[in-house]
């Protein structure tokens, strides 16, 4: 940690999750943001110098400075002057990096695209913040698994809970993307179970969970439709409220016209998230029905967002902050993350 106290956080890959964890990072108070890297001259890289922040080049400075772009230095000058990095590189490209990263001597954070023994441990700040206290090297977990670990996490501290099916439906590409997508056209995977499953299990592990998963034609948000076998008594109204009151789920309410992934991003907007994002998992209130002893659960998730706070409270944990809920809550109200539509109908 600096003199002054405030952990000093380098990004490396300044992409979708890297640009917004930048930005996470900027407005944390007991936080520095040192830099950026600059991997290619575009429109991001635009975006961050606009921004004040750093750009530290990986590989040849010259065509970005050609470009117009101030260089404060090379990657491995980032690495100097950090006492952690949040990498969020295409993989394996994060996992790959980890030599630079031991040989700098400073931690480092991958992202869920990268192998579970990567890192010493897989995080969700909700799951298994504690196992992440005083680490070096961590895994967030990927946007889905984000997402099952907070729900399952949440039911079953209500409720005990046996099998789990879910069917994801994963968006194709996001929306800043090009040439990637799957266009009128649903591409399921045939890995049984998809990864997702036993990607829940790095983070909460007696949970019995099978994933499969779908690819479809869409840009905004992933859409998991869970079956959760119930081994003890629980109602409804006690699963929306167990949802309800869980940090990082908002249940949507059934009459606010909350029907679909666009209405739900909307709502971000209106609700002022940075970029109109939307970084609660989107529970629909209807969605969460016990039926023949069974809960069900539709909801839908903001792959760009989601795992943005997950990021901040694990450079906590590392550092050796080993109050989970202080960080949460910290994270949860410089992002503006909160309660605030959960009352209506
Ligand atoms: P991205 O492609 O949007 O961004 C990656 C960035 O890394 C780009 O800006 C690229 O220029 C830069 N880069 C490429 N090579 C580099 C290098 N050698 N050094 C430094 N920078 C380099 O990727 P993304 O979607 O942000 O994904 C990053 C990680 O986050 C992956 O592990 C992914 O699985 C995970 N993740 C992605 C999403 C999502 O929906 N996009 C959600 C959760 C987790």
């Amino acid at each position: 940690m600096s003199s002054k106290g405030r952990i000093k956080v380098g990004i490396v890959g300044y992409g979708t999750i890297g640009k917004r964890v930048a930005d996470a990072v900027a407005l944390q108070d007991d936080m520095e943001l040192v830099g950026v890297t600059a991997n290619s001259y575009n429109h991001r890289i635009i975006a961050a110098q606009r921004k004040g922040y750093a750009l530290y080049a990986v590989g040849d400075a010259a065509p970005l400075q050609a470009a117009g772009m101030e260089i404060a230095g090379t990657m491995d000058d980032l690495l100097a002057k950090v006492d952690i990095v949040i990498d969020a590189t295409p993989s394996p490209l994060g996992a790959q990096n980890l030599v630079k990263y031991r040989k700098a001597g400073v931690k480092a954070i991958l992202q869920g695209g990268e192998d579970a023994d990567a890192a010493e441990c897989s995080f969700n700040a909700q799951a298994n913040y504690a196992d992440a206290v005083g680490k070096s090297y961590v895994r967030v977990v990927s946007c889905n698994t984000t997402a099952l670990s907070r729900v399952l996490g949440a039911l079953s501290s209500r409720a005990k809970i046996g099998h789990v099916s879910a069917t994801i439906m994963r968006r194709a590409m996001d929306p800043g993307e090009k040439g990637k997508t799957v266009m009128n056209a649903i591409e399921p995977s045939f890995s049984f179970p998809s990864h997702h499953g036993p990607d829940v299990k790095t983070v909460l592990p007696d949970i019995d969970i099978f994933s499969v998963a779908f690819k479809v034609p869409t840009t905004l948000m992933h859409v998991h439709s869970l079956e959760i076998e119930l081994k003890g008594p629980l109602t409804t109204e006690q699963a929306r409220d167990a949802l309800r009151e869980a940090p990082r789920i908002h249940l949507l309410p059934p009459k606010a016209g909350l029907d679909t992934t666009a209405q739900i991003m909307e709502l971000g907007k209106d609700l002022g998230q940075p970029r109109g994002d939307f970084m609660e998992v989107a529970a629909w209130e209807k969605g969460v029905q016990v039926e023949g002893g069974k809960l069900h659960v539709i909801m839908a998730v903001h792959q760009e967002s989601i795992v943005v706070p997950e990021n901040i409270d694990a450079v906590r944990a590392m550092m050796g902050d080993k109050d989970a809920a202080a960080s949460m809550r910290k994270t949860d109200g410089t992002l503006g993350i909160g309660k605030r539509a959960h009352k209506g109908k």
